[in-house]
């Protein structure tokens, strides 16, 4: 059986790795992100059906691997439509891009796990069609994320993390931290819903763990323009910044993934004219720009 969490209103959750999330409106249900495999997939159709209602459609709230793995199998089995946003279409339905995105270039093997690559599926724009759930803009953790939104319920996705994933990883994962940043700042901003997030608990007061996901990024911004006291290659940048926050990659593919979002934060700083870089020696040296 199954374990679901009903969370009023005819929304409900299925813990996981990653969460998957339901919304129920007179038998008809929606699946909000499908977790980051066939397994989930499947169990997220049995959890529909233990609630005698008929899936209606897939609800991507954006295109991370550990959010859509479980499309292609819900496809295949209902045939129902799968919807994202505009901007994450690309790489739903060709997830090589999503390696692709994190490496820069044609990927190692070791970015292509099921953790970064799902498998394909024939996902719509969400935007084009006429949902009973109101769609709410979070982009900044991924290019075009949305939140999924009910009278009382804030499906919010990976705008934030609860605070035991929060401080495994350190640093919130984002590929444009300028944006998350102003998403945070966001739904701190919105009150009386039950927000939930698809790494963490959900909880209707909220603003200690997206507190705590600020901290986190203003922390990382910090350790970077210190760590920029001397000029640096982005390969010195980004050890230096990891080692003054006491992160410890374990593996390659991780590795990538905070290069990714350290370059990032390195592009957010050049927009803001709080650094740039020079070619030296075919390297790029990033170094302040004193006031
Ligand atoms: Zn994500």
């Amino acid at each position: 059986m199954v374990k679901v969490e009903e969370l009023g209103n005819g929304a409900y959750r299925i813990p996981g790795r990653t969460i998957v999330g339901l919304i129920c409106i007179d038998k008809e249900c929606y699946v909000i992100d499908t977790g980051l495999d066939d397994d989930q997939g499947r169990r997220a159709l049995n959890v529909v059906k233990s609630l005698n209602c008929k899936l209606k459609a897939v609800l991507n709230t954006h295109s991370h691997a550990d959010h859509i793995g479980g499309n292609n199998f819900i496809e295949k089995r209902s045939g129902v439509d799968i919807f994202g946003p505009l901007e994450e279409i690309p790489y739903i339905r060709n997830p090589k891009l999503e390696p692709v995105m994190l490496y820069g270039g044609s990927p190692v093997p070791e970015l292509l796990s099921k953790f970064f690559m799902a498998k394909p599926s024939n996902a719509k724009p969400i935007e084009n069609v006429k949902l009973p759930v109101k769609l709410v803009d979070l982009r900044g953790h991924s290019p075009g994320m949305i939140g999924i939104q009910t009278d009382q319920v804030f499906f919010v996705a990976d705008a934030y993390t609860g605070i035991n994933i929060l401080s495994k990883h350190v640093i919130p994962y984002a590929y444009d931290t300028e944006s998350a940043l102003k998403t945070l700042e966001f739904i701190l901003d919105t009150k009386g819903l039950l927000y939930v997030p698809f790494h963490g608990e959900p909880s209707e007061e909220p603003e200690e763990e997206i507190e705590a996901n600020i901290s986190a990024i203003k922390r990382t911004k910090e350790t970077l323009l210190k760590a920029l006291k001397d000029d640096l290659s982005t390969c010195q940048v980004i050890s230096r910044v990891l080692s003054q926050l006491n992160v410890k990659i374990r593996d390659a593919a991780l590795y990538f993934l905070y290069e990714s979002l350290l370059k990032g934060y390195l592009s957010w700083l050049k927009r803001d004219g709080l650094i740039t870089f020079k070619i030296e020696f075919n390297k790029i040296i990033w170094t302040l720009i004193k006031a």
